[in-house]
């Protein structure tokens, strides 16, 4: 038998299909989102699920939200969450998990980075029985090498320190089931560094490869700084190694200082003391007040971070919440309930 393809949730609920969901984080992507709903619908519509796509608009400046209310006019499966402000990516996507009612939910760029073609694959492994599918991307174009090499340098210096393991040229494109979604969402910090709560949450994973697209328009929205703040989130929301560093450090200079103190006693014993030694003074006062800098400031990054979730405010703020027509209520207050 076949189903009417865009016949309401409900009603395929009823011939026991599972609604998939599909979270888009949106920030100024006027210029690609109609393109990408296109392509994303042609993907879905053969797919034997019901769907519902949840577009979040992160406080976007540009068009966006129009676009968004458009779609949603025409697209019965088009749910449009607003937040308050600009909250970022990982704010928007906990917003979207927090909404979206699906049996199984995927997480995808709206800049059409990450192939929708790939979600079917995805919907695949998750029927074998897979709670978390990730795509693990295989090239990067359109991104400079700068980019790639310093990516390749966190992931392995994190990797090397953090308890839990975190896939490697693996981004927030990926399938998660009810189950693992509703684990994330236990996890309330607010520094969000989802790639890191996505791999603590552990549940069977598989990894689907995927050549990684350059962005069909618009340009990307993290700068240099913004990369550093989010390697830096990482590192401190998955590991207090850094803070031992310090330790170690301050134990290695201390030892290297009593060996150095004993040599030049013996040689001033031995030799006399013609007083020598102003630049070597000067360095070792000079690299010791550096590393005292560093270690206060690596303090002050657990602080920081410690005290902003010592605040507990919101991770996100909404404006609006339009859920797609074709998702009836009362499957979605069964599946919040759940
Ligand atoms: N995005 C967002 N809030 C932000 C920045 C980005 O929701 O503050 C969205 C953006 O619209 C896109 C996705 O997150 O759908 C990835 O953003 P981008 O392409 O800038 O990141 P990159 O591909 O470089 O990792
Ligand atoms: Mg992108």
């Amino acid at each position: 038998m076949t189903l009417p393809l865009k016949s309401p949730a409900f009603v395929e609920r009823a011939f026991g299909l599972d609604l998939l969901s599909i979270v888009v984080p949106v920030h100024n992507e006027a210029a690609v989102l109609t393109a990408f709903h296109e392509r994303l619908m042609q993907v879905m519509d053969e797919l034997p699920l019901a769907v519902e796509v949840v577009y979040v608009d992160d406080g976007s400046s540009d068009p966006s939200p129009k676009i968004l209310r458009q779609l949603r006019m025409r697209d019965t499966r088009v749910a449009v969450l607003e937040l308050s402000r600009n909250f970022g990516k990982e704010a928007a996507m906990t917003a979207g998990l927090d909404h979206a009612g699906g049996d199984a939910i995927v997480v995808i760029d709206a800049d059409l980075q990450d192939p929708p073609e790939l979600i079917a694959d995805m919907v695949a492994a998750w029927r074998e029985g897979y709670d978390v599918v990730v795509a693990r991307r295989t090239h990067r174009d359109g991104e400079s090498g700068f980019k790639k090499l310093s990516s390749k340098l966190f992931y392995r210096t994190l990797n090397r320190v953090s308890a839990v393991p975190i896939p490697v040229d693996v981004g927030d494109f990926r399938l998660m089931s009810r189950r693992a979604v509703e684990a994330l969402k236990r996890l309330p910090e607010r520094n969000r560094y989802m790639k890191g709560l996505f791999a603590w949450v552990g549940f069977p994973q598989k990894e689907l490869l995927y050549v990684r697209e350059a962005r069909h328009a618009g340009r990307s929205q993290w700068g240099f700084w913004k990369l550093v703040g989010l390697a830096l989130d990482g590192l401190t929301s998955f590991t207090w190694a850094p803070l031992r560093v310090a330790t170690v450090v301050g134990v290695l200079v201390a030892a290297g200082a009593l060996t150095m103190g004993g040599f030049i006693l013996v040689k001033t014993l031995l030799y006399g003391d013609p007083v020598p030694g102003y630049p070597s003074l000067m360095c070792m006062v000079l690299f010791l007040g550096g590393m005292q800098l560093l270690a206060i400031g690596i303090q002050g990054e657990y602080l920081g971070r410690l005290f902003v979730e010592s605040k507990q405010r919101p991770i996100y703020l909404l404006k609006n919440w339009q859920p797609a027509a074709s998702v009836n209520r009362a499957f979605r207050s069964r599946e919040r309930a759940a």
